[in-house]
């Protein structure tokens, strides 16, 4: 922790001492060259740290800043003991499906989270698991699929379709039996998640609730696997910290998506959020987490998920999320989403892309890479 203060301010100083004393920590002033010092405070900050907002207000005190990170049980790098820094290494989240194989997030290969928006009828949800198991079986990735539909869902307005609630599970828990997939499905409510426990294979935490923190630890209790949408208005240090609410609580099966944030930008006619691709590469740096890609709400437009799927391998997503329709003409009656659903012969297309820019691309952009990885060790 850093504390900015003005020179020839001893009773700010005393103060600040004081309480850094009763917590435990001493304090290092390093003298600057202009009229600003900064104090330079040792030991564990956590105590100190909760009056943040206090030390803003002493006077002669500029900015106070945090330097180690309150993530501790996802942070990549963390002080252990005498070791001042040690970097952990990256998790994967398995989920296994009745089909007897294991989806690993978070290993060499990018995954597929593939479904419609949400549940709306029994022939909807079968088929669109038929069609995807088959797509699936055809370019021999059944064990990089998981099928998605929600059925509770967060709508802007009220009076919208809401999702059929348990009915929905109950006909994906069926969608599952029929395939082998495992599927993954919204929870909004924290006095849902131990009955939904029971069915879904993976939660997902929408954008909406991404700072629920009820929710959070409920999720984070049942230890089971959950994709953790970023808020849209959150910025990353805001959803790591949402993570930590459920790693708190043991669980450390999660996986971050990043899904797009609003922006000046966004409803301008050309986007529905914007994608932050960046972040992706910053969430893999600073968490051991694996971290997914959903195109589909950052474009909001069909013909935009594809060149967003294939933006984003060059980041490396654990997974892509992407919304799908099995039929055009049903693209008409869904009542959530229906733009930006791609339909089955485009997600054929682009799933192939992205194995051929997985077998062919990324080891260019690993060679292109090699050069910052090796600045980076000759810095260290
Ligand atoms: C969804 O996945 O359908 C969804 C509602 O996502 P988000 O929370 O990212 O809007
Ligand atoms: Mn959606």
């Amino acid at each position: 922790m850093i504390i900015e203060i003005e020179g020839n301010r001893t009773e700010s100083l005393q103060k600040i001492l004081k309480l850094a004393e009763k917590h435990g920590n001493t304090i290092e002033q390093m003298q600057g060259r202009g009229p600003v010092d900064t104090l330079h405070v040792i030991g564990d900050p956590t105590g100190l740290a909760q009056h943040t907002d206090y030390l803003e207000t002493i006077p002669g005190v500029g900015r106070v800043w945090r330097i180690s990170s309150s993530y501790k049980n996802i942070a990549r790098r963390v002080s252990a003991g005498q070791q001042r820094s040690v970097i952990r290494e990256s998790r994967c989240v398995e989920i296994p499906g009745p089909d007897g194989l294991v989806r690993h997030f978070g290993g060499e290969k990018c995954l597929f989270i593939i479904g419609p928006d949400s549940v709306q009828t029994r022939e909807q949800v079968v088929e669109a698991g038929r069609k995807i198991a088959a797509l699936a079986d055809k370019l021999d990735i059944r064990d990089r699929v998981m099928l998605r539909a929600g059925a509770f869902k967060p709508r802007t307005r009220p009076t919208d379709f809401r999702g059929m609630g348990f009915e929905g599970i109950e006909l994906m828990d069926q969608v599952r039996e029929e395939t082998g997939l495992p599927y993954v499905s919204e929870v909004m409510d924290h006095t849902l998640v131990e009955r939904l426990a029971e069915h879904l294979d993976c939660f997902q935490i929408g954008t909406r609730n991404a700072q629920d923190f009820k929710l959070l630890e409920t999720i984070g209790d049942t230890g089971k696997p959950v994709i953790l949408k970023r808020g849209f208005g959150n910025d990353a240090e805001e959803w790591f910290n949402a993570a930590e609410y459920i790693a708190n609580r043991q669980n450390l099966n999660i996986m971050l998506c990043e899904r797009g944030v609003k922006t000046m930008f966004c409803g301008k006619g050309y986007n529905r959020f914007t994608p932050d691709l960046n972040v992706i590469t910053y969430a893999q740096n600073q968490t051991v987490l694996p971290v997914i890609y959903d195109p589909s709400h950052a474009a909001g437009n069909d013909s935009l998920v594809v060149p967003n799927m294939l933006s984003a391998m060059a980041f490396r997503p654990a997974a892509l999320l992407v919304e799908t329709i099995h039929e055009e003409s049903f693209r008409s009656e869904q009542l959530c989403d229906a733009k930006q659903a791609l339909a089955m012969d485009p997600l054929e297309n682009a799933i192939k892309a992205v194995l051929d820019f997985e077998a062919h691309i990324l080891p260019h952009l690993d060679r292109a890479q090699q050069y910052f990885v090796d600045r980076a060790s000759a810095k260290a």
